[in-house]
């Protein structure tokens, strides 16, 4: 498939939000008439439905227990989590958790349902007997005896919860069901529940359970018209543990093998498959996988593909013309089922994290109906598609009723679970085709789609949590979108900025690079390509020291010229005679010179990144992050020091002016580390910068040409070149520079030993005076995951916080001490996750984890292994290219105790040890003993585990349900405390203050003469 036929759809993508509506409306719009027959239509449904009918107890206690009530998002949270977790202690404390604190007496009653009613009043008795606060010796009794009582009643409410959108255990159960009452009159499509899939051999196992679905649903197909048979339908990620735009290169073409596969066996089972839609960033690969499929000869005569389409995302009516296209092509019917989307809170939040330039969805719920309509007017209009028509809104489902006049060639399709009245009416008085979507499989599987549909029925937004709402008239029910959206001329959310602006006012976000728009990934690399060309060709100045690749050594990066006695004293000499006058500066002044570095950095973006990947060895989407860190600091301490760094004028007496001002304090030295050879050298010199300080920046000796960079940008920015000195060299140049006592203060980012000799030495002269000394040091950061927590989720943090940048991170998660009930399973797929991880050379794009520094670390960390070869739970292989680089395998380690980790192992090497239920308590403890305090990672759905660590962990970032890198500038402002670092936090509101002095002046204004201002205050007053 040619990338130009996804010209349209990444058009789309990137036209504004009002753009795109207003190119559908025409197509969403119904005329009058027609609106008035669709309204008639709708109220009829509506009242049917709310005369309760058809509304199930489930629809009502949803809507009792919405999302906007407290009880609502802890039942959410019980339902997420219960069903998994294996041991009594645990549960016990989540359902505490969880129904302790609800009102749920302000419930009892209050539902029209006896059976919501009745659901209240169990769960008024769960919270008495968890209730520990309550005391007397029967309740006490009660309390003891009503512990497995009360596991068995909330494990069967939850239970009861999942089988209302699950229709069985396996396919036969759910065959068996489908045949059974009211459902008898609907089609099916089974989905084998399951997704995300980490390793290869749950991918395998969903696999397997696919064909079995298949071939049995076909066994059981009476029906002639291949169309009204029962289908299967598939997540693409349940079939794949790396399903990701990065690693489409593989992913894609073994995707397509295996949808293949179950394609050959729908068409020799005679039943259809449809392919499910999941996240943006998916749907061009997902798209290339239909198209191979659609194309594959030995299918030409089966018309059983199928697809989902998300109306909620901006792309839908292209992907619908290319669906169009698609079957036109290859000459066959197509059905594409038309959603609105199930992970609308996952992609808002998931652009702002990334810096994406805008959103892939619409911002507005009536947006998403507006392209819904506009796409199913497309759908019927295309001759060789199949509409059909997922949806649970009655005013939707009217709409196109009445737009499909008497034509039947299209489907409605809805969840297991929900929207039953809605089409059994539709069925039997219009004759509509209706088809449900009925998931099958375990409850382990069961809870990613149960929190879907939990989410989807608790919403305020959403129809079927509008339709259970008595205060919402008809009117609300019946409103049309296409009106909404033309009043306000398709405005965007005005409660949803772009991710540009997530920061409001005081800065602009930092840009990302959408990683699954391939031609904004190529233009990155092909500029990358050049600035290697380029740096590789520079010989550098006379007597200079060659940089070479940590990937490949036999690779030169540039060379660099290291400082000596004689550059660092004309710097330090010039440093001084400049800093009065860049003090003198207003902060205005100052804090625009970053502003312009931050726009600087942005425009050199791919240069930057060429130079974080071949001289530091990081991934792609590691050198992304390390300039978008950089640019934050920027802007970040722009804003701070406009805020905070400007003259504050006191209380005091009359007669007397009193005026608090901060001053730069000198030269400062920044020293920084080799990890973030630009965020972390940037930030600190900015810092300095801003607060009017003029500075010696001293790099490490592994990343001098970052750092050079760095600093032609500051100077370009605006930074005078006397102020600001870069001074290239090892451990003897730092240490040359910090015994100076010109040097005013130091900011530090290395090793606690180093900085501790730092420390020496700033005292060690005693003429010097005292100079502060900001130090982020290292950490050994546990994560504690007990068995509530999420295994997928874990594992992906896991691998993310240990191996992410090979574990050089000072935040890097170095101990994992996991709950011993769910150790095994979580090992085990950790081990099967880390088996799919890419490691190699870095400027290849799909590749997970680069090289180790340098040939000194590698040796370290090589011989650490060795050392332990017998305690080694899982490695990654190495691939025979790593051979010239510094590659070090991830590695899993088992420790025996806490306690046995002293070192920090600064890089890919993991260590795990297990603890009982009851001692959670002890291991933060027994962690915070070792006097570290930098980062700790906590994976817990209990509120009150969560609020334990909280309480007790000395640590300066505390990561709780993810993953513990990635500190955000001004949103985790990052920095530890004991042996990890002096503070104050880097990228948070204190950290200027350290870089200045502060000065007050008190001027008594009646020296000269009388107290003029109080004089005249009466007449002021008066006047
Ligand atoms: C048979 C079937 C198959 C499905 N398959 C898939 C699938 O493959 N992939 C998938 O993602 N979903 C799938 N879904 C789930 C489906 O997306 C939801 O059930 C659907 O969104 C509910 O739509 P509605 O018309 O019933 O509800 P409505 O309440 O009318 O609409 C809800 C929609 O509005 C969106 N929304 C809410 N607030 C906003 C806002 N501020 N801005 C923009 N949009 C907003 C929601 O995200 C949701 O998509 C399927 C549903 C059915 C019935």
């Amino acid at each position: 498939m040619s990338d130009t036929e996804f010209t349209a759809l990444r058009a789309l993508y990137r036209l504004p939000e009002p753009e795109v509506l207003q190119a559908l409306l025409p197509a969403a719009a119904s005329t009058p008439q027609e609106l008035d027959s669709i309204r008639e239509r709708a109220r009829g449904l509506i009242a049917e439905l709310r005369a309760g009918r058809h509304l199930g107890w489930i629809d009502r206690f949803l809507h009792e227990y919405g999302l906007n009530t407290e009880e609502g998002v802890a039942l959410l949270g019980l339902a997420e989590a219960y069903l998994r977790v294996p041991d009594a202690f645990t549960a016990d404390r989540l359902v505490q958790d969880k129904i302790g604190p609800g009102d749920w007496g302000a419930h009892a009653g209050a539902s029209p349902s006896l059976r919501v009613n009745g659901a209240t009043l169990g769960l008024m008795l769960t919270r008495y007997l968890v209730d520990e606060a309550e005391g007397g010796p029967v309740r006490r009794l009660v309390h003891r005896m009503g512990e497995p009582a009360v596991r068995a009643g909330v494990a069967a409410a939850m239970q009861m919860m999942g089988e209302q959108f699950v229709l069985g255990r396996d396919i036969d159960e759910g065959l068996k069901r489908s045949r059974r009452g009211a459902g008898a009159i609907f089609r099916y499509s089974f989905d084998m529940l399951g997704e995300g899939a980490r390793t290869r051999a749950d991918a395998a196992d969903y696999q397997a359970a696919y064909l079995e679905a298949i071939a049995a649903v076909g066994r059981s197909a009476e029906d002639e018209d291949v169309f009204a048979r029962d289908t299967v339908s598939v997540k693409l990620s349940a079939l794949h543990p790396r399903y990701e735009p990065l690693q489409a290169d593989r992913c894609v073409p073994e995707l397509t093998a295996l949808v293949l596969q179950l394609a050959h066996a729908a068409k020799a089972a005679g039943i259809g498959l449809t392919i499910d839609a999941e996240e943006a960033d998916r749907l061009e690969m997902s798209l290339r996988i239909i198209a191979s499929v659609m194309a594959d000869p030995a299918l030409k005569d089966w018309e059983g593909l199928g697809m989902a389409v998300q109306a909620y995302q901006r792309r839908a009516a292209a992907v619908v013309t290319w669906a169009d296209q698609l079957s036109r092509a290859s000459g066959k019917r197509m059905t594409v089922r038309l959603v609105k989307g199930a992970y609308w809170d996952t992609e808002i939040k998931r652009a702002q994290e990334q810096g994406l330039v805008d959103y892939p969805v619409f911002t507005r719920k009536a947006a998403t109906d507006v392209s819904y309509l506009a796409c199913a007017r497309a759908l019927l209009a295309a001759p060789r598609l199949y509409p059909a028509f997922a949806t649970h809104n009655a005013l939707t489902a009217a709409t196109i009723m009445q737009w499909a006049g008497a034509r039947r060639d299209f489907e409605f399709q809805r969840l297991h679970g929900m929207g039953v009245g809605l089409y059994e009416g539709l069925i039997e008085h219009a004759g509509v085709n209706a088809r449900v979507y009925a998931p099958v499989g375990g409850y382990r599987d069961l809870l990613a789609y149960l929190v879907r549909r939990l989410l989807e029925n608790g919403a305020n937004s959403s129809f079927v949590n509008q339709l259970a709402d008595p205060t919402i008239g008809e009117a609300g029910l019946l409103a049309d979108p296409v009106a909404a959206i033309r009043q306000v001329g398709g405005a965007p959310h005005p409660k949803i900025p772009r991710p540009a602006d997530l920061y409001g006012a005081e800065r602009r976000n930092s840009q990302g690079l959408d990683l699954s728009d391939p031609p904004a990934v190529s233009a990155v690399l092909a500029e990358m390509q050049k600035a290697w060309a380029a740096e590789a060709a520079d010989p550098g100045p006379p007597g200079a020291r060659l940089v070479l690749d940590p990937a490949d050594h036999r690779r030169i990066v540039g060379a660099v010229r290291e400082a000596d006695a004689d550059a660092c004293g004309r710097a330090l000499a010039a440093a001084v005679a400049a800093q009065p006058a860049w003090a003198a500066r207003p902060v205005e002044a100052r804090a625009a010179c970053l502003d312009r570095l931050a726009d600087l950095l942005e425009a050199r973006r791919p240069q930057l990144m060429a130079l974080a990947v071949r001289e530091a060895g990081k991934t792609l989407a590691d050198a992304i992050g390390e300039v978008r860190e950089a640019v934050d600091f920027c802007r970040y301490y722009a804003a701070r020091a406009r805020q905070d760094l400007q003259p504050l004028t006191l209380p005091g007496p009359t007669g007397e002016t009193n005026e608090l001002r901060m001053v730069g304090r000198g030269v400062f030295l920044c020293i920084s580390p080799w990890n973030f050879p630009l965020a972390i050298f940037t930030g600190q010199v900015v810092a300095a910068l801003v607060s009017g300080d003029s500075v010696i920046a001293k790099p490490a000796p592994q990343t001098p040409l970052m750092a050079r960079r760095a600093v032609a940008l500051m100077h370009e920015a605006g930074v005078p070149e006397d102020v600001l000195h870069l001074l290239p060299g090892g451990p003897d140049v730092g240490q040359a520079l910090v015994s100076d006592r010109r040097v005013a203060g130091v900011a530090f980012t290395g090793s606690t030993a180093t900085a501790r000799r730092i420390a020496r030495t700033l005292l060690e002269d005693d003429q010097r005076p005292l100079s502060p000394l900001i130090a982020e040091t290292g950490g050994l950061n546990a994560m504690i995951v007990d068995s509530t927590a999420l295994p997928e989720q874990v594992v992906a943090d896991v691998i993310t916080s240990a191996f992410r940048s090979a574990g050089q991170r000072c935040s890097a998660l170095r101990l994992l001490c996991l709950q011993e009930d769910v150790a095994p399973a979580i090992l085990e797929m950790l081990e099967g996750a880390m088996a799919e991880l890419r490691i190699g050379d870095p400027a290849d794009p799909s590749v997970d984890v680069g090289p180790v520094i340098d040939a000194a670390a590698a040796e370290r960390l090589r011989g650490y292994i060795a050392r332990n070869a017998g305690r080694v739970l899982a490695a990654c292989a190495l691939p025979p290219a790593a051979a010239d680089g510094h590659f070090v395998p991830p590695t899993v380690i088992r420790l025996d105790r806490i306690e046995d980790l002293t070192e920090e192992w600064f890089g890919p090497i993991l260590h795990v040890v297990t603890w009982r239920a009851e001692e959670l308590e002890a291991v933060v403890r027994r962690i915070n003993a070792s006097g570290f305090g930098l980062t700790m990672g906590l994976h817990s759905r209990v509120g009150s585990a969560q609020g334990l660590v909280r309480s007790l962990a000395r640590v300066g970032n505390l990561y709780v349900n993810r993953s513990m890198i990635g500190a955000v500038v001004g949103v985790q402002p990052f920095g530890g405390e004991g042996l990890s670092g002096t503070g104050p936090k880097a990228g948070g509101p204190h950290y200027l203050h350290r870089f200045v002095v502060e000065r007050t002046v008190s001027i008594d204004t009646t020296s000269a003469g009388g107290n003029a201002s109080l004089m005249t205050l009466d007449a002021s007053l008066e006047g």
